[in-house]
């Protein structure tokens, strides 16, 4: 699918909680004690069961954006309450959901996952704990210099129209665009609620009003959670190297089958040889290569990695012979393919005189060591087959399993045949 339109679309249901919370907080005014209550506590409430929720599923990304969240919420709604220092609230706003927060956001997104209780993870508590005492010390010293930066005009605008700080706008603008750009390049559910974020975090500097902060505040809990969920199911479908739906997706499917359909086990020719010339490293690319090729398998047809180099395609309702040019074309789309490869290891070693680049293509090194041997050339240009067996539900065979085995040994015809080739 196009990139921009995945985007779009993993950006839709987020948007429609979004534009429903603003919604909700023009439409109901929470005036009794008791909605009051509810509505004080529903983001506490939300982000502790979405933090337990991150620690559970090992999100330490998400956990350290809602304790940013949960910290700025603590200090906006209870912290200065009753100083007697002359601070705005709107300062307050615009130093910790203007600033901190987005800047958080985007840290964070560009951050991997380094766990809650390593070196790494104790440095990120530091930093937000520094964070916060450092905004506190703004708020508590009338007249800080910080506030100049803040309000001092950054560039030259030619209207009048000054929503927030430029600092403000800047920051949002900026993070809201990296973490589009990071998010086109490689999806996932939790960046699309970080942008949703940098949008709930524009619309509580626009509304200023505490009761759209815990609304809009609880609605970015609840999106966390919801990609806490979908990302975590999702990285137990997808085989992480290929992208494609892996063993477990295929056992949920295989049980689903009924009626007519069929079955192909397909699997790379000589690929240890493969790697052994290339290296591993390469070895994966072409992996990812033919698993993208598989991925747009005609005629109703799903691919699966089932393991290693091998891959499986079902067919739901297709009787063999349905499926049969639609594997043969796939065969042959891998076979006229030029997989090419770009080099990313440097030799770890200097090549020494004479021993050049030819020279791996004598000795059978082990796996991976090999890739820094030949990685002179910048890009390499590499051809691999596949062999295919098939196998249709028939009445003699029960269950997909069953199947799946004869489609096997379809397989194992089709290499002795001399690979390259889809037998039945
Ligand atoms: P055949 O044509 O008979 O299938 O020969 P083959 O060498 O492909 O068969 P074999 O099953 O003996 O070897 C499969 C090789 O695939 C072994 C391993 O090096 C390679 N392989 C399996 N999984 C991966 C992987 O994830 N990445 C890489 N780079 N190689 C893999
Ligand atoms: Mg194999
Ligand atoms: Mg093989």
């Amino acid at each position: 699918m196009n990139r921009l339109l995945r985007l779009l679309l993993s950006l839709i249901l987020p948007t429609i909680f979004v534009v429903a919370s603003v919604f909700l907080y023009f439409w109901f005014d929470f005036s009794t004690f008791s909605q009051k209550l509810v509505l004080n506590f529903l983001p506490y409430g939300i982000f502790i069961i979405s933090m337990i929720l991150s620690l559970q599923f090992n999100r330490s990304r998400i956990f350290f954006i809602l304790l940013t969240a949960l910290l700025s919420l603590i200090t906006i709604q209870y912290l200065f309450k009753d100083s007697t220092i002359d601070y705005s609230y709107t300062t307050m706003l615009y130093l910790l959901i203007g600033i901190l927060f987005p800047l958080n956001l985007l840290i964070f997104s560009l951050l991997k996952e380094r766990g809650f209780f390593t070196a790494w993870g104790l440095t990120r508590f530091i930093v937000i704990a520094g964070e916060f005492f450092y905004i506190s010390s703004i708020l508590v010293t009338p007249g800080h210099k910080a506030l100049d930066f803040l309000y001092r005009e950054y560039l030259w605008a030619p209207f009048p129209i000054k929503l927030f700080p430029q600092l403000v706008g800047l920051v949002l603008g900026i993070s809201l665009i990296l973490i589009l750009t990071k998010m086109y390049f490689s999806p996932s559910y939790s960046d699309s609620s970080f942008i949703m974020g940098m949008v709930i975090a524009t619309f509580i500097l626009l509304l200023k009003q505490t009761n759209a902060l815990l609304i809009l505040f609880s609605t970015f809990g609840i999106l966390l959670t919801i990609s806490i969920i979908r990302d975590s199911y999702r990285m137990s479908y997808l085989d992480e190297l290929t992208g494609l739906p892996g063993r477990r997706a295929l056992k949920e499917d295989m049980m689903k089958l009924s009626g007519k359909y069929t079955v192909a086990m397909l699997d790379i020719d000589f690929f240890k040889k493969f790697n052994d010339k290339h290296g591993h490293d390469i070895g994966d690319e072409v992996l990812k290569m033919v698993a993208s090729t598989l991925g747009d398998v005609t005629g109703g047809g799903k691919a699966f990695r089932y393991g290693g180099e091998e891959f499986t395609i079902l067919f739901p309702g297709k009787a063999s012979s349905d499926a049969l040019p639609h594997l043969e074309s796939l065969r042959e789309e891998v076979a006229n393919r030029t997989f090419t490869v770009r080099s990313k290891d440097r030799p770890r070693k200097k090549p020494t005189s004479g021993g050049k680049t030819t020279s791996a293509k004598k000795s059978t090194p082990t796996r991976r060591s090999t890739s820094s041997q030949k990685s002179s050339s910048p890009s390499k240009k590499l051809k691999v087959t596949i062999s295919i067996g098939v196998a249709g539900r028939t009445k003699e065979t029960k269950s997909p399993m069953e199947v799946m085995k004869n489609a096997d040994k379809a397989l194992y015809r089709a290499k002795k045949k001399g690979r390259n080739c889809v037998s039945k």
